[in-house]
């Protein structure tokens, strides 16, 4: 199949691409577009063979649900069973935005979109290429990131041909997205709200507006013994092909721990690199270095991590030594999606 990549300004719409390419979903193809998180890949969501073909696309287990993405509240209505006083608040206040409810799903939902559960996933996403995409799609688009399963998210519309060439039938290109890191995800099903992926919306921001959240506990932990409420949750990803290892400890000496064993790996003539931040970049004598961006912002490092980890898979590094964030605010989605890249690998120095 050869992939049409199309150009797209989100500051001047062209109505006549976001129709040709609404047109796609309609019948049936696949689509991946900017969304304010990351890439996603785009198919019809109540159409049971347009989400197998996200799977095959992706190479995703079909267990793993997709997130159904709407652009206007009066939409939600018809996917969802109920939707509790809880999920309007929420959504009063954080629609449109980074923020997926799950809910109990209408009929209309086929299990292929649900990975087989009676609930749903929906968000409505704020980037403008997004909106008008689903509104010219039906109003329904499920759409996981468009990356290869196990990948990390792609930020950029590079990483999304690298992974989709040949596999989807169209590639908006609208730049650089913002956040950088996927939706938080909120199940609103149980007796109580509870988190199941932390994100740049955050449990003491969902606490301003419900008065109890919980959190899947293993969202932090590598508990294998225990699987995660999003099924999506239990795979390995957002993965680099380099091994992983984040350390964490004082600045100073996190440094010197990674200048030594770098000096070691490439002695073995192991390619090595460094995810550090602004303030440390300058200590480290390693191969490949970057910084991920400034600790006393950690949205900018939010924004860099994917894009860090894509070009080292770019460069052919195959050791990698990441520092760690603090788990305030949206320093615990950092941690989340690291702690996965590097399969729970932590020093302490
Ligand atoms: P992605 O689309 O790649 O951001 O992944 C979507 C995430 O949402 C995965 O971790 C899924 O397991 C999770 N998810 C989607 N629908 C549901 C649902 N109905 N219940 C629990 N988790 C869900
Ligand atoms: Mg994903």
């Amino acid at each position: 199949m050869e992939t049409k990549i199309i150009r797209i300004d989100e500051q001047h719409i062209d109505q006549a691409l976001i129709k040709e390419a609404g047109d796609v979903i309609r019948a049936g193809g696949l689509v991946a577009f900017p969304t304010e998180t990351v890439y996603g890949l785009g198919g019809d969501a109540l159409n049971p063979r347009s989400s197998e073909k996200i799977y095959r696309a992706k190479g995703r287990p079909s267990d793993n649900p997709l997130i159904v993405h709407i652009a206007d509240m009066e939409t939600l209505d018809a996917v969802v069973r109920e939707v509790p006083e809880s999920g309007r608040r929420l959504a009063e206040r954080f629609w449109p935005g980074p923020l997926t409810m799950i809910f109990h799903k209408a009929g209309c939902v086929p299990e292929e979109t649900t990975g087989g559960l009676d609930t749903v996933a929906v968000r409505m996403p704020s980037h403008p290429v997004a909106r008008a995409l689903i509104r010219a799609a039906g109003g329904y688009v499920a759409a996981p990131s468009a990356n290869r399963s196990g990948r990390p998210s792609p930020t950029v519309a590079k990483y999304v041909t690298e992974d989709m060439d040949g596999r989807i039938e169209m590639i908006l290109d609208g730049g650089d997205v913002e956040i950088g890191l996927e939706s938080t995800i909120i199940d609103l099903t149980a007796d109580e709200p509870m988190i199941l992926r932390p994100g740049c919306i955050t449990k003491q921001m969902l606490g301003e507006v419900l008065a109890d959240v919980e959190e899947d506990c293993t969202m932090m932990r590598d508990d294998s013994g225990q699987a995660p409420k999003a099924p999506g949750m239990k795979y390995r990803h957002y993965a680099p092909r380099g091994d992983l290892t984040i350390v964490a400890g004082e600045e100073d000496r996190v440094v010197e721990y990674i200048n030594t064993q770098a000096a070691s790996d490439q002695n073995k003539n192991k390619k090595t690199g460094v995810i550090a931040t602004d303030t440390s970049v300058a200590k480290y004598h390693v191969q490949v270095c970057r910084s991920a961006g400034n600790r006393e912002d950690e949205s900018t490092i939010a924004r860099e991590l994917y894009r860090i980890l894509r070009e080292f898979d770019d460069e052919q590094v195959e050791v990698i030594y990441a520092e760690s964030f603090d788990t305030a605010g949206i320093g615990q989605a950092i941690m989340n999606r690291l702690l996965k890249a590097a399969g729970h690998k932590v020093v302490r120095v």
